[in-house]
């Protein structure tokens, strides 16, 4: 990880532990982005990691998704 945990890696806005997003940045996702990041099982790291790359890309956050 290269970002601090506590840091949004969107806007480097504080975001809330254990939060991938600020609350800000979170609620311009796509609903069902916001579905699939929310369910915490075994392929929760891979999609984080697909929210991270796009974000580095430079995606804007509207039009992010991730594997369902
Ligand atoms: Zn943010």
């Amino acid at each position: 990880m290269t970002m601090p945990s506590t840091l949004c890696p969107c806007c480097r806005r504080p975001k809330g532990r254990g939060k991938y997003l600020c609350a800000g940045c979170w609620g311009v996702l796509p609903g069902f982005t916001r579905r699939a990041l929310n369910r915490r099982d075994s392929r929760a790291h891979p999609r984080l990691r697909e929210l991270h790359r796009q974000l580095a890309a430079g995606v804007p956050l509207s039009e992010i998704r991730v594997s369902p």
